[in-house]
């Protein structure tokens, strides 16, 4: 019998994943933890945790009996580079309390996601591959390819069962995101709705990989169900979605709101968005776990 914890529950993905993750394992068996409560309270098993207090942390893990931790937390990378101290304490301090868990055996999986902020200006912008240069410039980009490797050295030295997926720009709607550099793909969604404008804080042809919720939640779960034997990866899988640019975006909302209009004003964001890559090679995520996109711009618009 399983038990879940998902850490950083409150948040877009966990917004998404926790109600998925109940469906599969039951209610009974998925606890949703954050620093904050969540805007709509749908579950009941909340527990409101500093995942940068250990000994709170285990407590939480001996009581409920869990099994599996889905470990979401982290400062994202716009927000990051307003407070760059804060954002590496809580995305490193955090993930190696969680490894930790592991090493005591206190659990027996771990999922923790990446980022395609892991790479940098060196790197090759299209279809990136799974294996290249990385060199991120964001305090984000850094927290990331650091953590990928404290990943790695806990499975090589410990044997811990960690998994991990490098997610593109993620677009739900059923929450707001937590500060990144593609925020303006959801937010241009409910402007539209809303105003029938919106002013992008990126550039129009500035083109980043993207994925729709369904799919990067159908990502995380088939990864954690994968036979474990066949992964080559050892860090973070490269996994690709749809890439597009906010004209791009905007004409697709165009479609279905003809008097829907954009404007842009670039601000520090773009200097963030210009060093990541525009596409990604997911051909490791395809051959050894099946994965594969479903969602296409105008099937997500
Ligand atoms: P989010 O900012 O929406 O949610 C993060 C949650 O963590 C928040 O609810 C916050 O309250 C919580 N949190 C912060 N500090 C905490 C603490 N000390 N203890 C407990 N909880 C704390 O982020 P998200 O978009 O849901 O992202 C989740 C993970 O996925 C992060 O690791 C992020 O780097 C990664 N990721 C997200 C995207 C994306 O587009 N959303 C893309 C790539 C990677």
């Amino acid at each position: 019998m399983e038990n879940i914890l998902v850490i950083g529950a409150s948040g877009q993905i966990g917004t998404d994943l926790v109600p998925a993750l109940a469906e599969i394992y039951g209610e009974d068996h998925v606890y949703s933890c954050d620093i904050k409560k969540p805007d709509h309270m749908r579950h009941q098993m909340f527990i409101q945790l500093d995942v940068t207090h250990k000994n709170a942390l285990f407590d939480v893990i001996r009581q409920y009996k869990i099994t599996q931790v889905y470990h979401l937390a982290a400062l994202l990378s716009a927000t990051g580079e307003k407070d760059p101290l804060h954002a590496w304490d809580l995305n490193m301090r955090s993930l190696l309390n969680v490894l930790e868990l592991g090493k005591e055996k206190l659990i027996k999986k771990i999922y923790w996601p990446s980022s395609i902020a892991v790479f940098g200006r060196d790197t090759p912008k299209r279809l990136t591959p799974q294996f290249t240069v990385m060199n991120p410039t964001t305090v984000y980009g850094i927290s990331k390819v650091a953590g990928e490797r404290w990943c790695a050295y806990y499975h090589e030295n410990y044997g811990i069962d960690v998994r991990s997926l490098r997610y593109p720009g993620l677009i739900g709607y059923k929450s707001m995101p937590g500060g990144g550099t593609t925020d303006y793909a959801v937010e241009i969604y409910h402007k539209a709705l809303e105003t029938g404008k919106y002013e992008c804080f990126l550039d129009k042809n500035t083109y980043l990989p993207m994925m729709y919720m369904p799919d990067a939640i159908r990502a995380t779960i088939q990864l954690m169900e994968a036979d474990r034997s066949k992964f080559r990866v050892k860090s973070s899988y490269n996994v690709a979605g749809i890439s597009f640019s906010p004209e791009e975006l905007a004409s697709f909302i165009k479609r279905h709101i003809p008097e829907f209009t954009i404007s842009y004003k670039p601000d520090f964001r773009q200097g963030i968005a210009d060093t990541w890559p525009q596409s990604l090679d997911d051909s490791y995520a395809h051959e050894d776990w099946g994965w594969k996109n479903q969602y296409t711009l105008s099937t997500m618009t």
